[in-house]
């Protein structure tokens, strides 16, 4: 049930920022989903029609980018792609002793808005934080 939370948060990222830009439709968004992350495209894609219904992202699309997560290893500095569902060992060494990074939660990349309604889009990015 996380997938609905998120989605709230997107729907609401994607909102401000089509604000600022003034635009009168949402008609994309993109996403970055990470690999580790449990989060299922297609339950965010639900949740956010049922979400963006009366907004203006209303039948807005999203677009789904898997990020990967590194890991680095603790014992040789090893840096290499941590590749879900598998356990991740240092390659290069066989150490289990790893630092990983990214791969992690779902973030807005950027949103496809329209002025008006023809099929004119352009891209604007959100600012996050
Ligand atoms: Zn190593």
């Amino acid at each position: 049930m996380h997938e609905l939370a998120i989605t709230e948060n997107i729907l609401a990222l994607a909102l401000e920022a089509a604000q600022k830009a003034n635009a009168r439709h949402i008609t994309a968004i993109h996403l970055v989903i990470g690999d580790l992350s449990s989060f299922v495209d297609e339950s965010v894609q639900f949740y956010f029609d049922l979400l963006s219904q009366g907004t203006i992202a209303e039948g807005a699309v999203l677009h789904f980018r898997r990020e990967h997560a590194m890991a680095t290893c603790r014992a040789c500095g090893h840096r290499f792609q941590v590749n879900p569902p598998l356990v991740p060992i240092c390659p290069n060494c066989g150490d289990y002793h790893l630092e990983v990074k990214g791969g992690q939660g779902l973030t807005v990349d950027s949103i496809e808005v329209s002025d008006n309604d023809e099929t004119e889009s352009r891209e604007t990015n959100p600012q996050c934080e």
